[in-house]
């Protein structure tokens, strides 16, 4: 539509006087009143459009509008709007087939959950029950979900002001050969001495106690740390040998996301639990869920499991998911985010990073990418340090409205950029993004040292 600035100004001003929005001082945000969005764009009321490297929150693997689901979501409304969760619904039974048929080995028994943080509640309840043990162990450098034990397993800054120090978490380092913390040199080196402190903290820990290691298959909101090959094999084997349940949080990962449907298969890995949400129906309608093995699933064939949600696998957002995974696979959106990260973003962001002394290094598969910006290329120094705000966070800021300025909508986390388009995004809009990036980086490049 036109721009209507007077009817922006409405919606702004309503939610400053009534929206409490997360993680935020209220006062010292200014949220953009967003008129409207369309595949991998959206614009504001004023007739700025920007081009969405944030896929919202990393959710809309299909894009804005997908009208394939947005049809699924009117016709399931129209038909059967809602339905508790005891009873065997068509959207639902439909929706389970299909993300089980997708998640790798025996992950054939779907719970559902409204979003990420219940997923992996749940994930982590199943485990204390199947093995009767009390602990759980997450990397640092992660992101789990905001209730009180997905926020404890949480492995960033924001889990400090909920940290219990009574939820049975205990965090380890997760490799991340670029600022080791084993001193290693070679991803070789990173993943035997990252397996070999895991190992350590478990025997130090007493294996009795551990219930679950719990681990984004790639980290997600902390950074695009790719585990080096044979990590995540390794801490499988691990789990083998002590009864520990392997949950993978794929919650951002899974979906199309790194260019499959789910990350594990980059690693020939499967885990015992796999959490999900964000793309298994694009963020339409709020749905996550936990994937379920047979060992896990017979704990709770004839004990009944306890646990349970009103709106489990509510049908508006079971539509969704069966609309998106079905436009997915029609479209070959997954191969297409394959291709995206190897032809387009892959090379395009190792161009700029060759070009820009800001960039100090560039991660990702698919449309899963990071670039993490330094001060010093030598010392790697953060651009910002971790966790700044305000003055602090300065050169980050100037970056993001460099990018906003451009016509790009960034994601940004501490002295990070994460290019994370929607999976369907074409080459020509990537490439765009591209373009607009490349500009803001010479801001970010200001600060350098
Ligand atoms: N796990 C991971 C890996 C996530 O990225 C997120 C959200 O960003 C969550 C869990 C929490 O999901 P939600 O915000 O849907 O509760």
């Amino acid at each position: 539509g036109a721009p209507d600035p007077e009817a922006g100004a409405a919606v702004k001003a309503a939610d400053r006087a009534h929206v409490f929005h997360s993680w935020s001082a209220q006062e010292l945000i200014d949220p953009l009143a967003v008129a409207g969005a369309e595949g991998s764009y959206f614009w504001d009321y004023d007739g700025n459009r920007y081009l969405d490297f944030t896929s919202g929150l990393v959710f809309t693997n299909v894009g804005y509008q997908h009208p394939a689901v947005v049809a699924a979501v009117q016709e399931q409304a129209g038909r059967l709007t809602t339905f508790a969760p005891a009873f065997a619904v068509e959207a639902r039974s439909e929706a389970a087939r299909l993300i089980a048929e997708r998640t790798p080995g025996d992950l054939d028994k779907i719970f559902f959950t409204n979003g990420g943080t219940e997923a992996i509640e749940h994930a982590v309840r199943m485990a204390r029950l199947h093995t009767g043990r009390p602990k759980v162990l997450s990397a640092y450098r992660s992101y789990h979900g905001a209730t009180s034990t997905a926020i404890n397993l949480t492995g960033d800054p924001r889990r400090w002001a909920s940290d219990s120090g009574a939820a049975g978490v205990v965090h380890f380092h997760a490799p991340f050969l670029y600022r080791s913390a084993f001193y290693a040199t070679t991803e070789a080196e990173e993943c035997a001495r990252a397996l070999e402190h895991l190992e350590s903290t478990i025997t130090l820990e007493g294996p009795a106690t551990i219930a679950a290691i719990v681990l984004e298959t790639i980290p997600g909101t902390a950074g695009i740390m790719m585990p080096p090959p044979g990590y995540l094999a390794g801490v499988r084997e691990i789990c083998d040998r002590y009864g520990i349940v392997f949950v993978l949080d794929e919650v951002m990962a899974g979906f199309g996301r790194t260019g499959k449907w789910f990350a594990a298969e980059h690693f020939g890995v499967v885990p015992d639990l796999l959490t999900f949400a964000k793309g298994v129906n694009s963020g339409y309608v709020p749905l996550g869920g936990v994937a379920i093995s047979a060992a896990v699933a017979d704990t709770f064939a004839t004990r009944p499991y306890p646990g349970g949600l009103t709106y489990s696998g509510h049908p508006l957002a079971c539509a969704a998911a069966v609309a998106t995974i079905e436009v997915m696979e029609r479209e070959g959106i997954v191969e297409h985010a394959a291709r995206l990260g190897e032809t387009v973003l892959g090379p395009g962001l190792r161009e700029l990073a060759a070009r820009h002394a800001s960039v100090g290094e560039v991660r990702g598969t698919g449309a899963f990418w990071a670039l993490e910006l330094v001060r010093d290329p030598a010392t790697r120094e953060p651009l910002v340090p971790y966790n700044a705000t305000g003055e602090a966070n300065g050169p980050m800021a100037a970056f993001a409205a460099a990018c906003k300025k451009n016509g790009l909508w960034p994601f940004v986390n501490m002295n990070r950029t994460h290019v994370v388009p929607p999976c369907n995004i074409s080459e020509a809009e990537a490439k765009e993004g591209l373009a607009a990036l490349d500009a803001a980086l010479s801001v970010a490049d200001e600060y350098v040292a």
